[in-house]
């Protein structure tokens, strides 16, 4: 199976998904949505109103904000694959519950991110900050990378929290603003520790490259 058609079954399940009380209050489930060879994988916490209604992730003003974020960076929204926690809103907005948490993550957002293998993964809030950073505080490790296995981690603000507080604003905007210079960090680091490919695996130009050295 293709890395499109893992995340179109996983999708489908989402839409049908029964697992927890969420779906009794849902008008559309959101699995997320972004290339299946994404490099950068961002993770909320769960739909709002906009996003029950439409099927898609950060689509209301957190959404729009988060646009602005990502094209202050130079990166563009469809290069970036973005979904949430749990999958299905919480009614009138609340924190979803940790069983809620655990039942979605383990069954959905898990194998998203084995299927798409980003190299960075960017949490907003605190809620899948708390899957890769567990106790710490967001206000002391915010923007920071942090290797986490075979990835690299980034915890940011969540896009609604800094529209609510002016406070945070300039800090979101510096770690979003830094993600390109991350990226390239993480690609390096990432392919020095890859297993050496085989002669077979190696593409022509890296056959062009060695041929030069001699
Ligand atoms: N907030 C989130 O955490 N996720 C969304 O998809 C929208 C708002």
């Amino acid at each position: 199976m293709s890395t499109e058609e893992t995340l179109e079954k996983i999708a489908s399940e989402v839409r049908v998904c029964t697992l927890c009380g969420l779906h009794k209050g849902r008008n559309k489930a959101v699995p997320g949505e972004g290339p299946a060879n994404a490099e950068i994988m961002l993770i909320g916490e769960g739909p709002g109103f906009n996003e029950d209604q439409q099927g898609r992730p950060f689509v209301g003003a957190a959404g729009n904000f988060l646009n602005e974020l990502l094209a202050q960076a130079g990166l563009k929204r469809e290069d970036v694959w973005i979904t949430n926690v749990v999958k299905c809103r919480p009614p009138s907005n609340r924190d979803p519950m940790p069983d809620e948490v655990g039942t979605c993550t383990q069954t959905y957002l898990d194998r998203q991110i084995a299927a798409i293998d980003p190299k960075i993964i960017i949490t907003l809030g605190r809620f899948s900050m708390g899957k890769y950073m567990p106790g710490v505080k967001i206000t002391q490790v915010h923007g920071q990378m942090k290797r986490v296995g075979d990835r690299f981690v980034i915890a940011m603000f969540h896009p609604a929290a800094a529209l609510h507080q002016a406070a945070l604003k300039p800090a979101i905007l510096a770690d979003f603003a830094k993600v390109p210079q991350l990226l390239e960090v993480a690609r390096a680091e990432l392919k020095k520790s890859a297993p050496a490919e085989t002669p077979e695996q190696q593409k022509p130009e890296d056959d062009a490259k060695q041929l030069s050295l001699f």
